[in-house]
C-alpha cells in the first residue's frame, strides 16, 4: 500500500494495526507491545512526513532477522531431548544487537518478538550505542540437574554462536538464565571460536564481568521510582512496597528499597506470594537469595521459615501499599488488580519486569493519576550496565563499584529526564508516552540517515 498523507490519526492507527496483526497472526504479546507503542508514536509522527514516508514504524516492527533452530541434548538418563532455540535480531540502527536470553517453558516467537521490540526502545533510552534483540528457548531449567543445564547450554550455544559476536549481537541473561547459565554459554562459545571476547554480558567477575551488573536492573527500577516520587516532592522513606517475583530483579529491587527506607512486605514466585507485614530485612533477603540461587526452592519455604502467610496461586496486588514493583513476568497485573492497587492507596508503580501491566490496567493507573513507569524506561538499568560491561571488555579495563554505581544512577536520572521532556501533560507526566517518543527518535533518525536499507 502506498503512503497516504490524508489519513486521520485513528485511520492510520487502524490501518497500521490491521496490517501488523495480518502479518503476525496469533502473536498476542507482540500485538500488545506494538499497540502500546503505536498509540503514542502514530499521533507523534502524524505531522512529520519524513518519518511517515520512510515507513519508520513499519520497519521497526519487522525484525531485521529471526533465527530459529533445533536444540538436541541428552538428559541424565540418556534420553534424547529436543527444544527450540531462537534469536530475534530486531534492529541494529544505533549499535550491535543487544538483549537477553530467556529459558522458560512458555517461550515462543510472540514473546521474543515483543521483548526484542521493547528492547530496541529501551536500549535507545539508555543513551548507549546498542540495538535491540532477544532470544531464548522453551527449555525449562526447573528440576534439571547442573549437568543437564550445562549440556543444554552447550547445545544451544553451538547453534547460536555463528549468529553473535562482540560487534554483531551480544546476548545476556533473562528469566531462567542467570550466572550459572551465562558461564556455560560463554565457556562453549570460547571453545567453539577459540576467542575470548565480550560476546555475552552478565559474565562472572573472574572472566570479564562487571561489578554492579547483577544489581543493576532492580536498583535502576528503584532509582526511577525515586525520581518519579521526587518530581512530586515525595521520597521512599517510610513507604510500604509490594513486589512480585523473587529472582534477580525482584531481590535487588527489594534490597535498594530497604536501603532507601521503604518497607518491603511481599515477594512471589509462580506458585504464589508471601506477605511479611514486618517487612524484609538483610537477613531475610540473604535467605531468599540462597533459596532461589543455590537451593532453587519455592517461595513458600520463606513463609515456613519466618512464620508469615503464604498465598498459593495468588499475586500480591491485593495487599495495601504506597508503591508497587512488578518484577516477575509479562501481563501479571490486570485491570481488576490495578483497580485494587489504586483503591488501597498505591501512588506509584515501577515496572521491573518487561510489560508486566496489561494495557487496560495501565489506563486505570493513568486515569487515577498514579505515577507509572513503563518497563522500557524503568528496567533499563540492567542493559545499561551491560553496555558498560561491553565498554570495559573492549578497553580491557575494570571500573570500580563506586564508579559503576555512579554511572548507573546518572543514566537512570537521564532516562527519567527524557521521559519527562516528552511525556509532560500539564501536572501529570505520561511516562509511557515520554519513553516511547524519546526511545523512538534516536532509532528513527539513524534509520533515516541510512536511506532505504
Ligand atoms: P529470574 O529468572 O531471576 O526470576 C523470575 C521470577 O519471576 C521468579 O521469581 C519466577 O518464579 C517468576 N516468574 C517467572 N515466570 C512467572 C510466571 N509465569 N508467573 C509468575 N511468576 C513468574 O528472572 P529476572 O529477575 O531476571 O527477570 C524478571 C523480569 O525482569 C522478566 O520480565 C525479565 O524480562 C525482566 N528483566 C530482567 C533483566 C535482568 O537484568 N535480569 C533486565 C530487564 C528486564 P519461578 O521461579 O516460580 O518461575
Amino acid at each position: 500500500m502506498s503512503y497516504d498523507n490524508n489519513l486521520s490519526v485513528k485511520q492510520e492507527m487502524d490501518r497500521f494495526m490491521k496490517g501488523l496483526v495480518r502479518r503476525n497472526p496469533c502473536e498476542d504479546e507482540f500485538h500488545q507491545a506494538v499497540h502500546e507503542v503505536a498509540t503514542t508514536i502514530i499521533p507523534y509522527v502524524h505531522d512529520k512526513p519524513l518519518y511517515r514516508k520512510a515507513r519508520i514504524l513499519e520497519r521497526m516492527t519487522e525484525p531485521d532477522r529471526i533465527i530459529s533452530f533445533r536444540v538436541c541434548w541428552e538428559d541424565d538418563d540418556g534420553n534424547v531431548r529436543v527444544n527450540r532455540g531462537y534469536r530475534v535480531q530486531c534492529n541494529n540502527a544505533i549499535g550491535p544487537y543487544k538483549g537477553g536470553l530467556r529459558f522458560h517453558h512458555e517461550v515462543n516467537l510472540s514473546t521474543l518478538k515483543f521483548l526484542s521490540f521493547e528492547q530496541t526502545f529501551k536500549n535507545s533510552l539508555t543513551g548507549l550505542p546498542m540495538g535491540g534483540a532477544k532470544g531464548g528457548s522453551d527449555f525449562n531449567p526447573k528440576g534439571k540437574s547442573d549437568h543437564e543445564v550445562m549440556r543444554f547450554c552447550q547445545a544451544f550455544m553451538t547453534l547460536l554462536s555463528s549468529h553473535i559476536g562482540a560487534d554483531v549481537d551480544i546476548p545476556a541473561g533473562d528469566i531462567g538464565v542467570g550466572a550459572r547459565e551465562i558461564g556455560y554459554l560463554f565457556g562453549q562459545h570460547k571453545r567453539l571460536t577459540n576467542e575470548f571476547t565480550g560476546v555475552l554480558t552478565g559474565k562472572g567477575l573472574e572472566y570479564g564481568g562487571s561489578l554492579v551488573r547483577q544489581e543493576a536492573t532492580g536498583y535502576g527500577a528503584v532509582y526511577f521510582l525515586e525520581d518519579m516520587l521526587k518530581e512530586k516532592g515525595e521520597g521512599l522513606e517510610g513507604k510500604t512496597a509490594v513486589i512480585s517475583g523473587s529472582g534477580n530483579v525482584a531481590t535487588f529491587a527489594a534490597k535498594k528499597l530497604m536501603a532507601l527506607g521503604a518497607r518491603v512486605v511481599t515477594l512471589s514466585d509462580s506458585s504464589g506470594y508471601i506477605y511479611d507485614p514486618d517487612g524484609l530485612n538483610p537477613e531475610k533477603l540473604n535467605y531468599i537469595l540462597a533459596l532461589k540461587t543455590v537451593r532453587r526452592g519455592r517461595i513458600s519455604e520463606y513463609a515456613e521459615e519466618y512464620n508469615v502467610k503464604f498465598f498459593p496461586g495468588k499475586r500480591p496486588w491485593e495487599v495495601a501499599c504506597d508503591v508497587a514493583m512488578p518484577c516477575a513476568t509479562q501481563n501479571e497485573i490486570n485491570k481488576q488488580e490495578a483497580e485494587a492497587l489504586v483503591a488501597n492507596g498505591c501512588i506509584a508503580v515501577s515496572e521491573g519486569a518487561n510489560m508486566p501491566t496489561e494495557e487496560d490496567a495501565i489506563g486505570v493507573f493513568q486515569r487515577a493519576g498514579v505515577m507509572f513507569a513503563p518497563s522500557k524506561a524503568a528496567n533499563a538499568g540492567g542493559v545499561a550496565v551491560s553496555g558498560l560491561e561491553m565498554s570495559q571488555n573492549s578497553a580491557r579495563i575494570s571500573w570500580t563499584e563506586d564508579e559503576l554505581n555512579k554511572q548507573l544512577r546518572e543514566i537512570m536520572a537521564k532516562i527519567h529526564d527524557r521521559c519527562v521532556e516528552h511525556g509532560r501533560e500539564g501536572e501529570y507526566i505520561d511516562y509511557v508516552k515520554g519513553a516511547n517518543i524519546a526511545g523512538f527518535i534516536k532509532v528513527a533518525d539513524a534509520m533515516l540517515a541510512y536511506g532505504v536499507v
